[in-house]
């Protein structure tokens, strides 16, 4: 095999974060050939695999990991015709916005600045601003762990929903995205739905790079784009989903929660009105790992914190918001090891 399988790799350094053990076995596969050479490599040993994207919404272990981590550096970007991209998985998902707004393809402006790769996107259905990107993907290439065979999963297949999708619930792992296929509409208008960048656009007519740009700077003011030397940026973005809760719950946890429709009799509740109200506001905590002096629903390394750190803060907001107002925080970072 052409690659070259390396032992004992750091990986919280490849992690936004920042935290965590070392990767037993690593290595980075710039092909689909290279992939499946890697997948037979740890099969034949009897050994967990791990895919890596940009690692940004990755804590790892102290332990570190004792399987491969194979790091996903399929690229490539190919328009088929009349706004449909095929993306390798490898590519960065911020290069991949702007490269849209160049080409003025609608559909994923709103979307600038989140960090990692392309093929991280589909996993946990990345969305924000008003735009989920479940909206653009028309399907998605996967190597089956299961079979070692390529799979053609349509939109419908990857059973998208809020910050969920077919590859991190109802068979977590099991399939490798190699490519992502976007449909974007060709000269289309930038999708204005969101609050705060409604106002900042004002009454003009935008530009799709204008609205790209305004996302990116509200996203620099809440720390929640990766700017080096910024000390609230390393983090994994938000740490905690919004809890859907029964309607029935929202006078228990407090007549006055923001909430929007999720579903019958349900509703979607910011996860950082909870933590606030439970005491967990911007800059809390003295420790290695705080919360977000921008972003209540941030957690950061302040330097020097280990996963312990994490888990211990975690824990200690989990209970507390559970005990206040008895609704079950779920983590959204992939814990690994
Ligand atoms: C500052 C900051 C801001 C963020 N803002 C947002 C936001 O606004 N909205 C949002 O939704 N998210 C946000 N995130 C979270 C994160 O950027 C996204 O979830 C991103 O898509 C993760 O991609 P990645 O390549 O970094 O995945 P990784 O962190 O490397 O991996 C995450 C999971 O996806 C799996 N995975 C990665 N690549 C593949 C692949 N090719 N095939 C199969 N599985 C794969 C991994 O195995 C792992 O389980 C933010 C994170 C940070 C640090």
């Amino acid at each position: 095999m052409g690659m070259e399988i390396r032992e004992q790799v750091e990986l919280a350094g490849l992690t936004t974060f920042g935290v965590g053990g070392p990767a037993r076995f690593f290595v980075e596969v710039a092909s689909e050939e290279e992939l499946v050479a890697a997948w037979q490599w740890a099969r034949y040993r009897g050994m967990d695999l791990f895919v890596l994207g940009g690692g940004s919404n990755l804590l790892v272990r102290d332990e570190g990991f004792a399987g491969l981590v194979v790091k996903m550096s399929v690229m490539g970007v190919k328009e088929l015709g009349d706004g449909l991209v095929e993306v390798g998985a490898g590519e960065s998902w911020d290069g991949f916005v702007t490269y849209c707004v160049e080409r003025r393809f609608a559909g994923v402006e709103c979307l600038a600045g989140i960090p990692g790769s392309v093929g991280g996107t589909p996993v946990q259905n990345v969305g924000a601003y008003g735009q989920e990107v479940s909206e653009t993907i028309e399907g998605v290439r996967v190597l089956d762990r299961l079979t070692g065979e390529f799979l053609e999963l349509g939109k419908a297949a990857c059973r998208f929903r809020y910050r969920e999708s077919l590859f991190n619930t109802d068979v977590p792992g099991r399939y490798v995205v190699t490519k992502v296929r976007f449909k974007l509409r060709v000269d289309g208008e930038p999708t204005l739905k969101y609050a705060e960048l409604k106002q900042r656009v004002g009454e003009s007519a935008v530009s799709l790079a204008e609205v790209a740009r305004l996302v990116r700077e509200i996203r620099r003011g809440k720390g929640m784009l990766i700017v080096e030397g910024d000390p609230d940026c390393r983090s994994a973005g938000s740490f905690f989903k919004n809890p859907v809760v029964a309607e029935e719950l929202l006078e228990r946890i407090g007549g006055d929660v923001p909430h929007w429709p999720a579903g019958e009799g349900l509703v979607k509740i910011p996860a950082a009105w909870l933590l606030e109200h439970a005491g967990f506001v911007k800059g809390f905590g003295t420790g290695t790992v705080g919360i977000s002096s921008r972003h209540t629903l941030a957690l950061v390394n302040r330097g020097g914190a280990t996963f312990e750190d994490v888990e211990k803060l975690e824990w200690e907001i989990v209970a507390k918001v559970w005990e206040k107002f008895g609704v079950g925080l779920v983590r959204e970072p992939v814990v690994l090891g």
